[in-house]
């Protein structure tokens, strides 16, 4: 707010942009920025954009509530003294993958599989110590400022959401959630982040040094090249020596207090369930493995083997949903998504696995409310082709045209089976669109080229030829049983010159699938 600025921040920003008009103080840094994406916005990108970003990578860790609401506490404490005041939020997603990330406003998430990596309850604040600094400093707004995010938007139809058994792909406004969550900042960003972070962590009571045990251990893990790491944390944050240094550097420079504590006995105590049940989870992320190399019947042994050690984890039973509609076992199938959606009644996958059982049993009224459902959660093309089909066999193309029109935006095989459904409806209805026709004239006769850009063949067209000669208005329709790519037409009539085309105008004006 310009009203708390220093009269010379205020100056340097005039001064540094040329205009007071979205100057700003950064609330971290101290520095003058711009500021166009203001606070409210911010807040409001990361409360739009939170629950989307939950469910594309793995949705909430629910068999061990206390583990979550631990998280959220050490978050708090650290929240409690930072820069900036925001809804801050904390939770703990449902993924093996090592990752953190935070959305602009305050919304911070970390993976499963990270908590089981890191050895103290400081190495957890330096993590969100790190993540609270994204929101605060503004980095996300500052990245959508720059335009980083409007270029992702052209990239963001090809990114899949994780481990995704569907090949599924976000569509509409939560494409942006993919955008955040797979940002890179930059490498200044990321020392800025360790290094107010280090600062929150003391502010809050936490041993500095956790900050660069946990950059040891992430530079230990990087050299073993383990794929979920490449994946995960590492592809938006490369391990560095430089970073270490810079840490361990910060950290020296800190006098020593003997009243920070390193929580190493608490930390152990919040995680002792999830690893007591970790090799349930390495059996769950083996079955998917499996899965991928085409072994459903090993991949369901790997499952089964999951929930004898952990019976409460919804995802096993989701998945293994999942490969019994594969099978076509659709009772099976439908029974296990059942008891998943019991476990958990807020992840996506669960109602999409059930939605598309459901059509493929022809119990179409209970597909459309499971796929509606899954779609609130987490809007996907699998979700919006399905309920495309379903809207074109209740007799309602023109809802369907709609639903391939959003779907199309994925890319990859879906994107291009919904583009096809999409074109099919709606070719008929605007031929212009899809068939072009130039006029011709070829050994003295009237004719026209037609370009098919549909990707489609397409039967019984009909193009109209008006010429104006002489204040004379004469016009004619002539057919073509079927065009591929492109054709000639001719219409019988005769022309004198090619001058006189200036007053030909040809038009389709019906075509067929
Ligand atoms: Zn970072």
């Amino acid at each position: 707010m310009v009203t708390t600025l220093r009269i010379d921040k205020l100056l340097t920003c005039i001064l540094l942009f040329g205009s007071m008009a979205g100057c700003a103080t950064n609330p971290v840094t101290g520095r003058s920025e711009l500021a166009f994406v203001g606070e409210s916005t911010e807040i409001a990108i990361g409360q739009q954009q939170y629950r989307p970003s939950q469910q594309s990578q793995g949705g909430l860790y629910l068999a061990d509530p206390s583990l979550s609401r631990y998280v959220s506490e050490v978050g708090a404490r650290l929240a409690a003294v930072s820069d900036r005041s925001l809804p801050y939020e904390f939770v703990v997603l449902n993924e093996s993958t090592p990752n953190a990330w935070a959305l602009p406003g305050g919304k911070i998430a970390v993976n499963r599989g990270l908590l089981l990596a890191l050895n103290n309850e400081a190495e957890l604040a330096a993590v969100l110590g790190h993540e609270i600094v994204h929101s605060a400093a503004r980095h996300g707004a500052q990245a959508m400022q720059r335009g980083t995010l409007l270029q992702g938007a052209i990239l963001a139809t090809s990114i899949a959401a994780d481990d995704s058994e569907y090949a599924d792909y976000i569509v509409g406004a939560a494409q942006l959630s993919s955008q955040l969550i797979h940002m890179r900042y930059g490498r200044d960003k990321e020392l800025e982040s360790d290094k107010f972070g280090i600062e929150y962590m003391v502010r809050a009571g936490y041993d500095p040094g956790a900050a660069v045990t946990l950059q040891e251990t992430f530079a230990r893990m990087s050299e073993t090249k383990d794929p979920g790491w490449l994946a995960g944390l590492f592809s938006s944050h490369p391990p560095s020596l430089t970073r270490l240094e810079a840490n361990r550097n910060h950290v020296a420079n800190l006098e020593s207090r003997p009243d920070l504590e390193i929580g190493k006995e608490r930390y152990e105590q919040h995680l002792a369930y999830l690893l007591s049940v970790s090799e349930a989870y390495r059996a769950f992320d083996r079955s998917q493995f499996l899965l991928s190399e085409d072994k459903p019947e090993s991949a369901l042994k790997a499952l089964t083997r999951a929930q004898e050690i952990e019976p409460r984890e919804a995802r096993f039973y989701g998945a293994m949903g999942d490969i019994y509609r594969q099978l076509e076992k659709f009772e099976d199938a439908y029974d296990a998504y059942k008891r998943a959606l019991e476990l958990d009644n807020g992840y996506y996958q669960y109602y999409l696995g059930r939605g598309l059982n459901s059509a493929q049993t022809g119990e179409l009224s209970a597909a459309e409310t499971d796929l509606k459902k899954s779609n609130e959660l987490l809007p996907t093309a699998t979700a919006t082709t399905a309920l495309g089909n379903l809207a074109l066999k209740n007799g309602r193309p023109g809802e369907a045209k709609g639903y391939y029109r959003t779907a199309m935006q994925a890319g990859g095989n879906i994107g291009q089976t919904a583009k096809v459904s999409f074109i099919k409806l709606d070719l008929p209805d605007n031929p212009g669109a899809y068939i072009s026709v130039h006029p011709r004239i070829v050994n003295g006769y009237l004719g026209a080229t037609l370009i098919n850009q549909s990707g489609i063949d397409v039967s019984d067209v009909r193009v109209k030829f008006t010429v104006n000669l002489a204040d004379q208005s004469r016009s004619k329709i002539v057919s073509l049983k079927s065009l591929q790519r492109s054709s000639a037409l001719n219409s019988g009539w005769r022309m004198n010159q090619s001058d006189d085309l200036r007053n030909v105008t040809v038009k389709t004006i019906s075509a067929s699938i």
